[in-house]
């Protein structure tokens, strides 16, 4: 049984850790500090087994060097294409890589350019449980911003995504939530599915909770980024096909 656990650092970052139930190990995801993350260690008595980066952002990295220190051990996965010419130290993953991590847990790495070009997801997968952190390619009805990549590798990295089994839990790095079902509202305003949920996010924010994990069941019932294949939607606003109703759905979010 693996448990997720959001550690809230910086603006609207998490890092996430995942633990198997019984087991004083665990892995984190994208350390943009250190000292929230050791902080909860200490007061759980848990051991860091790895660290996973999904790209080379400040807010996903800044804290690698701290942890490092205070536990040398711990094995790092890192993108392996390079990152404006500079490279992270760890076993360098490009996607289609297969590691066991902790007793039974199958890491699986998924190559997800688009936000950008270096950009991995992890898959962890134990007894028929799976676990993505996607860090900045999905995010709780919304995507990431294009930085490096284009709209067609972004839109391919959703598809890789939303071809998981539909129970999947999905760890992406911010909280954007409410904004991001306030964006989907106006895309798509007969869907009772994003109503219920911004009232839900909303709910979960007021008393200072993450709206996140999400399944991949309920994301596909919200988020316009994962029902471009719509074609009510690509009809709504004139788009011949799921990836022109993407890159268009994607180039008005970053100025909504
Ligand atoms: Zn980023």
């Amino acid at each position: 049984m693996l448990q997720v656990i959001a550690i809230p650092i910086l603006q609207d970052n998490y890092i996430w850790l995942i633990r198997q139930a019984e087991h004083n190990k665990v892995i984190a995801v994208d350390p943009g500090t250190s000292q929230e993350l050791l902080r909860y260690l200490t007061e759980h008595n848990l051991q860091l087994s790895h660290l996973l980066i999904t790209h080379q952002h400040g807010d996903h990295i800044d804290g690698l060097d701290e942890l490092k220190k205070h536990w040398p051990d711990a094995e790092v996965l890192v993108p392996a294409l390079p990152f404006h010419g500079e490279k992270l130290k760890g076993t360098a993953c490009r996607g289609g890589e297969i590691f066991n991590v902790m007793a039974e847990v199958a890491l699986h790495v998924i190559a997800v350019p688009g936000h950008t070009l270096n950009h991995v997801a992890y898959l962890l997968s134990a007894n028929n449980q799976f676990v993505l952190c996607c860090g900045d390619t999905l995010f709780s009805a919304g995507c990431g911003r294009l930085f490096e990549g284009t709209a067609e590798q972004m839109f391919d990295s959703l598809q890789k995504i939303n071809a998981l089994p539909e129970e999947t839990i999905l760890c992406p790095t911010h909280e954007y939530t409410v904004a991001n079902l306030n964006f989907a509202r106006v895309v798509e305003p007969d869907n009772l599915a994003i109503v219920k949920q911004l009232e839900k996010a909303k709910a979960l924010r007021i008393q200072g909770l993450p709206t996140l994990p999400v399944t991949l069941a309920e994301e596909r019932s919200y988020n316009p980024f994962l029902r471009c294949d719509n074609a009510e939607l690509q009809q709504r606003w004139q788009q011949e096909n799921a990836l022109n109703l993407f890159s268009f759905l994607r180039n008005w979010k970053n100025n909504f």
